[in-house]
């Protein structure tokens, strides 16, 4: 069988983890903790980067830094994780969807201003399979209405948007570094803060509403009660997980790029001849190959697709439900405008086995029962 993700996994890991052990130092921020937060700040350019225990954790943080209130409106993409939106639900606020664009499944940009009334809060962007939504308008309509512009960059971890890391060009940006995602630590995520101003408040929020960084950084000398909070760090067994990837994160990146590449080559004539479509990267944005999807013409033959696949021992996979569809959408949210592509997209969308190390001969083998299953009216 080929398994539609394995979790990345370079060798050191055991090492590393066997060392917070010996250090007798397995709680959070500690070495292995710091050493992945100062890599992201240098790698990403990014003002602070403090690991949380999940991207969901991270966007919860956001929610708070962005003072979110019972009644505020956030804007945010229906071709996403729960998460996205329950992180905002939590705090009370009514999540208000806005159509995408059928070529990068991000949220059309075109879209958000109609979605903004008095009571909107925030502009919350997803970089679907790690490629950037269009930046650049989107920051000037969230300046021109004094919105919080918040990244759910969970996939998008080494990307760029006209050079700039993603999750660093809104006022909060999230990663995830779930098992699922291209660098892990089994659960785990970060949050990126990206004005000077709130780092301090994202420090208290994440140790429990106390001032705890600041007295182990001699700057103050007990540590109390200042501000609400929850316990959002990671173990530092975890953050080793992790360090053994982000040393490698070129090389993983690398060996990505190179099946995606190879999927997207060998798959070129299937979509010139009409059949399927492939992704679509603009020219803004260099991505990670965190996944590689084709569409199929409509639902049924998607599933067909991948009974057919399964068939022939590969795991292919469809992606979101459409939030504003499902059963918590309905009482915590509205679709503003059409739904022209949300629905239908997602409908078509088949993502293919992707995972650092993944065979160049299983691509082929995967390639070839995809022309089949076109080609020789299988179907
Ligand atoms: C994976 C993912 C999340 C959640 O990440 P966790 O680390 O599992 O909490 C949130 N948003 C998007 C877009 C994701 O892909």
């Amino acid at each position: 069988m080929i398994n539609f993700n394995e979790p990345p996994y370079t060798g050191k890991e055991i090492e590393y983890i066997g060392e917070t052990i010996k250090n007798k130092k397995i709680c959070g921020d500690g070495i292995f903790s710091k050493k992945c937060s100062k890599w992201m700040e240098e790698e990403f350019k990014a003002t602070r980067v403090l690991l949380t225990t999940s991207c969901t954790h991270a966007l919860e943080m956001s929610a708070i830094l962005a003072e979110i209130k019972p009644n505020d409106e956030v804007i945010m993409p229906s071709f996403t994780f729960v998460s996205t939106a329950n992180a905002f639900v939590l705090r009370g606020a009514k999540i208000i969807f806005v159509d995408i664009r059928p070529d990068t499944m991000n949220i059309d940009e075109t879209k958000i201003e109609s979605a903004i009334s008095s009571r909107t809060k925030a502009i919350v962007v997803v970089h679907y399979a790690g490629i950037a939504c269009e930046m650049d308008t989107i920051k000037r309509i969230a300046q021109k209405h004094a919105l919080f512009l918040i990244e759910d960059a969970a996939q998008g971890v080494m990307s760029t948007y006209k050079g700039q890391a993603l999750g660093t060009i809104g006022d909060f940006g999230s990663y995830s570094f779930h098992e699922t995602k291209n660098y892990s630590m089994g659960e785990g995520g970060a949050i990126i803060i990206n004005q000077p101003s709130y780092v301090e408040r994202a420090e208290i929020i994440r140790e429990k509403g106390t001032n705890r960084s600041k007295f182990f950084r001699g700057e103050i000398a007990k540590y109390t009660w200042v501000d609400q909070g929850s316990s959002y760090l990671p173990s530092d067994i975890n953050a080793a997980y992790l360090w053994a990837q982000l040393e490698m994160a070129e090389i993983i990146k690398k060996n990505r790029m190179d099946s995606w590449n190879r999927y997207h080559e060998n798959l070129e004539a299937l979509e010139v001849r009409g059949f399927i479509r492939r992704p679509v990267v603009p020219k803004e944005c260099q991505h990670n190959a965190h996944i590689y999807y084709i569409k199929t013409t409509d639902i049924e033959e998607r599933s067909k697709l991948i009974e057919y696949l399964r068939k022939h021992n590969i795991l292919a996979v469809f992606h979101y439900i459409p939030l504003h569809s499902s059963e918590a959408g309905l009482m915590y949210s509205r679709f503003n405008g059409e739904d022209e592509y949300t629905t239908r997209e997602s409908e078509k969308l088949v993502r293919l086995p992707m995972y650092y190390g993944i065979k160049k001969e299983d691509i082929e083998y995967i390639v070839s029962c995809i022309y089949d299953f076109y080609l020789h009216k299988v179907r």
